[in-house]
C-alpha cells in the first residue's frame, strides 16, 4: 500500500521554484543525478570497508534514455534509500547546500542559480514525475517513492533486491514559456554532450547503451561516456581556470569563484596531490559552531572521507578542498586515520604550502591578500590567541592593521621598519571603530610626536596581542594604559610637584567619583582634551568590556 506525504515547507517553495523555474539552465539536472549516484557509490564503498554486510560490485552509473515513452533512468549501483532516509532526504531539505540556495533565492540573487548545486529536486525543472526506486542494504525490502513535485509524495514498499538506486525521469513534453523540448533529454548527443560538459571527472564509469549501425544491421554497444580522471590527476597546464572553477564550485557548494586555488602534487617519500581552495567569502555557516572544517581525502581517486580534521589545523579552517594520496591504505578505518603518521606529514606540509602561499600573496598581491584578509582575519588573530599562543610565530607575519597614519594595512614587520629608531614600542589604541579611536585624547601625544599608532577596533584584537607581548623584541604598549613612556623625567618631575601641590583638588575629585576610579592624577600625555580614562597593567577598559559581555 502505497502512503502519501506532505513535503515540508521549504521542499514546497524549492519544489515550486523548480516547476515553475526561472531557470534557463535546466540541463544541470542530469549533473545534480549523477553526482548523486556518484555520492552514494562513495558511501557504499567507504561502508563496505568497515562492514562486511554491505557487499562490494562493480561500481557503475547508468543513463537509460527511451524517446518513445519519454523517460529518462539514471541508475547506480550506490547505497540506496532506506525508507526513513527517502523521507528525510528527498521529503525535507535537510541538506547545507540546498538551505543555502534557497536563501539566496530568496534575496533574488539569481544570477548565480546556475552555478549552485540545486540537488534532486532539480529533476523537476524537466519532468511531469520523478520515480525513486531503491534498495538499501540496511532493509530488507525496496522502497519506491514517486511524486509529481507538487505538495505531495508516496511511498511504498517493492520488491528489489539489488542494492542501489533508479531514478525515472518522466520528462515533460512542452514548456511553454521557454518553448523548449525536453525530449531533447533522450538523445544520445545530447546526453553524451552534457556528461562531457559537467561530470566528465566523476570517477565512476558513465555508461549507456549506444547503437552501433554495422552493414544495415545494427547493435546495442555499452559505452563509457566520461574519462573519469579526476580533475587534481590532471597536468595542471592542462586544467583550465574555468574547469577549476567550476569544479570548487560544484564540489564544495559556493557561488562564487574561488579566491585562490592551491594545486600542489608531492612527490617521493610521501606521495600526494592536494587541491586547495580558500572561499571568496566565509561560508555562511563559518561562525556557528555548525561549520565542520576539514578536506576530503581520497587514496588513488578512491573516495574515503569527506571532512578530515586532521588535515587542516583550526587557523585555516576556511580553506575547502582536497588530498589524495597513494600512500593511504584503502583500508584505513576512521579511528586509525586519526593516529595515521603519513596523514600528519600530509598536514604539517600543507600547513606550511597555505602559509608560504599567503605570505606570497600578501607580498606580490596586495589587493588579493587584503580581500582575504578582511574575510579570514579574525580567524587568524584567534588563531594567535588559541592554544596560549602555540602558533604564534607561525600567524604573526599574516596579521595587518590600519593605523593612525595610513588607510592602508601593515605588517608588524612593515611597522617596524618604519618607526623611528629611538622609539622602543609596538603603539596601539582601541575602541569601536577607527574614528573614535583618532579621536581619543589619549592620541594627542602620538599625534605630536609623530608615532604611528595600530588601530584595533576587533574584540578579539587585544587578547591577541596579550600573547603576543611583542615582535621581534619590541614590546606591544597601549596608548591608552598606564604611564606613557613618551614623557621625559623632567616632565614626570614636574608633574610630581603639580601633583603635590593640587593634592586637595585631586582628592575631591576622586572622592567625587567614588569606586568608579582607581586613582585620580595629572597627566602629560594630554594636548587638546581635559581628561581622559586610563586603565591599569592589566586589562585594558575595552577587554574588561567585552569580559563583562560574554556568558559566565
Ligand atoms: P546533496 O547531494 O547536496 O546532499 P541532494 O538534493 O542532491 O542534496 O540530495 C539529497 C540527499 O538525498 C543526499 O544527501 C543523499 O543523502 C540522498 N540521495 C540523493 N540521490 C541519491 C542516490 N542516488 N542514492 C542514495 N542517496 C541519494
Ligand atoms: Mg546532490
Amino acid at each position: 500500500m502505497a502512503k502519501t506525504k506532505q513535503f515540508k515547507t521549504e521542499s514546497q517553495k524549492l519544489l515550486h521554484l523548480m516547476t515553475h523555474s526561472i531557470y534557463t539552465q535546466k540541463e544541470i539536472f542530469l549533473r545534480e543525478l549523477i553526482s548523486n549516484a556518484s555520492d552514494a557509490i562513495d558511501k557504499r564503498h567507504y561502508l563496505s570497508l568497515t562492514d562486511s554486510s554491505i557487499p562490494t560490485d562493480t561500481y557503475e552509473i547508468w543513463l537509460t534514455p527511451n524517446a518513445k515513452d519519454r523517460t529518462l533512468v539514471v541508475a547506480d549501483n550506490g547505497i540506496g534509500f532506506t525508507e526513513k532516509e527517502l523521507i528525510e532526504n528527498l521529503g525535507t531539505i535537510a541538506q547545507s547546500g540546498s538551505k543555502s540556495f534557497l536563501e539566496k533565492i530568496e534575496q533574488k540573487d539569481v544570477d548565480i542559480i546556475g552555478q549552485f548545486g540545486v540537488g534532486f529536486y532539480s529533476a523537476f525543472m524537466v519532468s511531469d514525475k520523478v520515480i525513486v526506486e531503491t534498495k538499501s542494504p540496511y532493509s530488507n525490502t525496496g522502497y519506491r517513492w514517486s511524486s509529481k513535485g507538487e505538495s505531495s509524495y508516496t511511498i511504498e514498499e517493492i520488491e528489489r533486491e539489488e542494492i542501489g538506486t533508479t531514478i525515472i525521469l518522466q520528462l515533460r513534453d512542452d514548456d511553454e514559456e521557454n518553448e523548449e523540448d525536453f525530449t531533447k533529454f533522450t538523445s544520445e548527443y545530447t546526453l553524451k554532450s552534457l556528461v562531457k560538459k559537467y561530470s566528465d571527472y566523476v570517477r565512476y564509469p558513465i555508461n549507456m547503451m549506444i547503437e552501433k549501425k554495422e552493414k544495415e544491421k545494427s547493435t546495442q554497444v555499452k559505452e563509457t561516456l566520461n574519462q573519469m580522471t579526476p580533475i587534481w590527476k590532471r597536468s595542471k597546464q592542462d586544467i583550465k581556470p574555468e574547469d577549476m572553477n567550476q569544479f570548487y564550485k560544484h564540489q564544495f557548494n559556493d557561488f562564487e569563484d574561488p579566491l585562490k586555488v592551491i594545486h600542489t602534487n608531492v612527490e617521493g617519500m610521501l606521495t600526494y596531490t592536494a587541491l586547495l581552495f580558500i572561499p571568496k567569502k566565509p561560508a555562511f555557516d563559518f561562525y556557528s559552531e555548525h561549520y565542520e572544517k576539514g578536506l576530503q581525502l581520497y587514496t588513488k581517486g578512491v573516495f574515503i572521507q569527506d571532512k578530515n580534521k586532521e588535515l587542516i589545523p583550526d587557523y585555516f579552517k576556511f580553506v575547502k578542498g582536497l588530498v589524495d594520496s597513494a600512500d593511504l591504505s584503502l583500508n584505513i578505518s576512521r579511528e586509525m586515520l586519526q593516529h595515521d603518521r603519513q596523514l600528519k606529514k600530509i598536514a604539517s606540509h600543507l600547513e606550511k604550502k597555505i602559509k608560504s602561499e599567503l605570505e606570497n600573496m600578501m607580498l606580490h598581491d596586495r589587493d588579493q591578500y587584503i580581500e582575504f584578509y578582511e574575510a579570514y582575519k579574525t580567524t587568524l588573530k584567534y588563531g594567535i590567541y588559541d592554544q596560549y599562543g602555540l602558533n604564534k610565530e607561525k600567524l604573526q607575519d599574516l596579521i595587518m592593521f590600519q593605523t593612525n597614519k595610513s588607510d592602508d594595512y601593515i605588517s608588524f614587520k612593515d611597522y617596524i621598519e618604519r618607526k623611528p629608531e629611538e622609539q622602543k614600542a609596538i603603539y596601539y589604541a582601541t575602541g569601536k571603530t577607527k574614528q573614535s579611536i583618532l579621536s581619543l585624547p589619549q592620541m594627542d601625544i602620538m599625534k605630536e610626536n609623530g608615532y604611528e599608532v595600530l588601530l584595533f577596533t576587533e574584540d578579539i584584537d587585544e587578547f591577541m596581542i596579550q600573547v603576543l607581548q611583542n615582535y621581534q623584541d619590541v614590546p606591544f604598549k597601549s596608548v591608552q594604559q598606564g604611564e606613557s613612556d613618551l614623557i621625559d623625567d623632567t616632565k614626570k618631575e614636574d608633574l610630581k610637584e603639580k601633583e603635590k601641590e593640587n593634592k586637595d583638588i585631586l582628592k575631591a575629585i576622586k572622592k567625587a567619583l567614588k569606586e568608579k576610579v582607581k586613582d585620580v592624577k595629572l597627566s602629560a600625555r594630554l594636548k587638546e582634551s581635559a581628561v581622559c580614562l586610563v586603565s591599569g597593567e592589566g586589562l585594558s577598559l575595552e577587554m574588561e568590556k567585552i569580559l563583562k559581555q560574554m556568558p559566565n
